[in-house]
């Protein structure tokens, strides 16, 4: 329970106004897309860089615990306060998109713009945003640079940190720093922006990023490929992706996946299929953008692809990734509880990935679905068990530390995209060394040498 002394001194900083203190507001924010659940102390809601500047100056003073939020969409618990303290929120005021700047195709924006906005107000005028998580609608881009974000359109675009070229940034004693540059290449300095990309809140509060634009292709098709088995569409996968096109999405669905969305949506998919492809091409000439499609035909074709459609219109297009789009939710037909991780490997590696997988669930005797965005080599891997059942769900811890352990072993990383948090902070150890954790420690220690700033978090502490 914060002193109401403390919570005086915010007030005379950013006004009774904006901040919360009751009871409803603190259970709002308390939660994630964890369903884990942790009451902070009050929210605060700074109006400026210097507002969160004044405090964290003087909650590093007082020792007091602050964490950052944006729209409390992620899946590993960075945003939740599971030390207490404040959560600073930049919603209410912080969220405007302060320029862009059509000459030298880029965006400077505050940390609580939400990503479809800027796609949006970015596209009006020719330019493309690409990073697209499916939290695009309410995921912030404070909240996407600190998770290093990715999409549906990885395989050809990158992810956030591929646009990040600058940041404004509060460090926990209240100095305001600013990282890189609006120029395509900087390589004076230490890359600062680099450290605070995917850094979880634990070693700045981002105050201002400058993200690069591109121009916007003109147009974009969609296909599906069917497979008789995992193994051959993930050689499609790494061959197409090596062929010399590079499809904007390669998205996949494994039997399990398919058998679900089927099973709740009746859609018609074929249930005795192996695998799915699911893939976007785009440019700004149609032949450019068939002789793509037809490349890819030919590598998903040499690899065992049973059936190769291409969607007609856009009508078409969307009903061919329905099924992509609502492979998370369905997954509950195989139990309560759901274990997703969004593991990462080599794309050569997937193969044997996915065999590894599914020995684990023989094993364990459970069901693993997985789908995801293989033409980055990431996979969703979802251990389902019954939640009402301790022997099942202690089971299902087991089988999440044999999936990070083949993945280890293939040259994979624990996380692709949904970062460690709270959730993967215990698998830290068996990714990296004593010696890379300490290096990782000390990086805190340098901007955070009071452990304000979200502490508990990456396994740090
Ligand atoms: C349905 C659904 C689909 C999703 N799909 C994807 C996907 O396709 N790809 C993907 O990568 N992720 C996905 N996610 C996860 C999540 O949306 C992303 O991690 C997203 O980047 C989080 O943004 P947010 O604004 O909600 O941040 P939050 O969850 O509020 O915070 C995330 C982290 O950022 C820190 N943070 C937030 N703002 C700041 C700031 N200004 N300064 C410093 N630190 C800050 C927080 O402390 C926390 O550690 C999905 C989530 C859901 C619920």
């Amino acid at each position: 329970m914060i002193d109401t002394k403390h919570l005086k001194h915010f007030a005379s900083i950013v006004g009774e106004k904006n901040i919360y203190s009751d009871k409803a507001h603190l259970l709002a924010y308390s939660y994630d897309a964890t369903r884990e659940h942790f009451e902070p102390d009050a929210v605060v809601f700074p109006r400026n860089e210097e507002d969160i500047s004044e405090i964290l100056k003087y909650c590093n003073e007082h020792k007091i615990v602050i964490v950052p939020r944006g729209a409390g969409s992620g899946f590993t618990g960075g945003a939740l306060p599971s030390s207490g303290g404040i959560v600073l929120g930049f919603e209410k005021h912080m969220n405007k998109i302060l320029e862009i700047d059509m000459k030298n195709m880029v965006a400077v924006v505050q940390p609580g713009v939400i990503n479809m906005d800027l796609q949006r107000a970015v596209e009006e005028v020719g330019l493309f945003y690409p990073p697209d998580p499916a939290s695009q609608e309410y995921s912030t881009i404070g909240g996407n640079v600190s998770e290093n974000a990715g999409g549906m359109r990885a395989a050809k675009y990158g992810i956030t940190k591929d646009y990040v070229m600058a940041t404004r940034a509060v460090l926990p004693n209240g100095d305001i720093i600013r990282a890189g540059k609006r120029t395509i290449k900087d390589v004076a300095g230490y890359n600062i922006s680099g450290i605070l990309i995917a850094s979880e809140g634990t070693l700045a509060v981002l105050s201002e990023i400058t993200l690069k634009l591109i121009p916007k292709p003109k147009m974009t098709k969609t296909a599906m490929g069917i497979f008789a088995s995992v193994h051959e569409a993930m050689d499609a996968v790494y061959k197409t992706m090596a062929s010399g096109i590079t499809p904007v999405a390669m998205e996949f669905l494994d039997n399990l996946t398919i058998r679900a969305v089927e099973q709740t949506f009746h859609k018609g998919l074929p249930v005795d299929a192996g695998a799915l492809l699911v893939t976007d091409v785009d440019g700004n000439l149609e032949e450019d953008l068939n002789f793509q499609l037809a490349q890819i035909e030919k590598v998903f074709r040499e690899n065992g692809c049973t059936e190769f459609k291409i969607a007609k219109d856009d009508a078409e297009a969307k009903d061919i990734w329905f099924a992509r789009r609502n492979a998370s939710p369905a997954l509950s037909v195989y139990g309560s509880k759901k274990l997703n991780e969004d593991v990462t490997v080599p794309r050569s590696a997937l193969p044997e990935l996915l065999e590894r997988f599914y020995a684990i669930a023989d094993k364990y005797k459970i069901n693993i679905p997985c789908f995801g965005h293989t033409g980055d080599g990431n996979v969703h891997t979802n251990v389902m068990v019954d939640g009402s059942d301790p022997e099942q769900v202690k089971i299902a811890y087991k089988a999440i530390e044999e999936v990070f352990q083949a993945t280890i072993d293939l040259g994979g990383t624990l996380s692709g995209e949904h970062g460690i948090g709270l959730a993967k902070a215990p698998y830290m150890h068996m990714a990296f060394t004593e010696e890379e954790m300490n290096l990782f420690k000390s990086i805190k220690v340098a901007f955070d040498p009071n452990n304000i700033l979200n502490p508990s978090k990456m396994g740090l502490n």
